[in-house]
């Protein structure tokens, strides 16, 4: 997989793509994340890639031009599965659309900055429209960011234990069951006696009901949805 990353401030991203899963997934051959620097593809002299709305009001919009320069000349390299923006008014991302999108060969996204992109990007390029969540953050490379982590690690391979993905919340549904680690009793409270009893059939029954009982909990829409 490939995910190219448009943004005005790529460093934002780059010690988060040089850490932990996204660097194993990276070294493993899996993914190549490219961040790219929008003023790279600017022709006006002091690099600006961004100018005053039309109609007046408050805020810059990033501009067509260096934006479809760089989305041109990525595309002219090769096929993409998917363009992605991110904005608050994009499909609120869930687990599903994780999972989907774990599919995809090659990937661009584009990070918002300012009061957005100019609209005529998103009505000729943009496949995907992806929000994180009802806020607003002050550029998409926080949800770029986000996005590409819950989709990397879905990648076989990309996480030590292969089933552990699959077992995480949502996977199923259900959010994920407690759990714990050694030691078996800390100042007073100890790990439930079922799952150090080894007996494989009763741990697992035990650990669905878990899942039940705190999805009823603290998601009850889940189970209905
Ligand atoms: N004027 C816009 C907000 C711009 S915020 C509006 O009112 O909808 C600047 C950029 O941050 C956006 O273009 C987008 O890329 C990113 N962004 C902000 N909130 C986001 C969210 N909840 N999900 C995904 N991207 C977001």
């Amino acid at each position: 997989m490939r995910i190219d990353i448009i943004s005005v401030v790529p460093n934002l991203m780059s010690s988060f793509f040089e850490h932990s899963i996204c660097k194993r997934a990276a070294n493993a051959g899996l993914v190549e994340v490219v961040l790219h620097d929008l003023h790279d593809f600017s022709e006006k002299k002091h690099k600006q890639v961004d100018d005053y709305p039309f109609g007046g009001g408050a805020g810059m919009v990033i501009a067509i031009e260096p934006l479809t320069k760089c989305l041109d000349t990525l595309m002219a390299e090769r096929t993409y599965d998917e363009v992605i923006f991110f904005s608050p008014d994009g499909l609120v991302f869930k687990q599903g659309l994780a999972n989907q999108l774990s599919l995809c060969t090659n990937m661009i996204f584009i990070c918002g900055h300012y009061k957005g992109i100019d609209e005529r990007v998103r009505e000729k390029y943009v496949t995907k429209e992806i929000s994180i969540g009802d806020y607003v953050l002050s550029g998409g490379e926080l949800a770029a960011a986000v996005c590409a982590d819950a989709i990397i690690r879905l990648i076989p391979g990309a996480i030590g234990d292969e089933m552990s993905a699959l077992t995480d919340s949502f996977q199923d549904g259900l959010l994920a069951p407690p759990v714990y680690t050694r030691p078996a009793s800390f100042q007073g409270m100890d790990v439930p006696e079922i799952l150090r009893s080894g007996n494989d059939k009763l741990i697992e029954a035990w650990r669905h009901e878990q899942a039940v009982q705190r999805t009823m909990q603290r998601r009850p829409d889940l189970l209905t949805d």
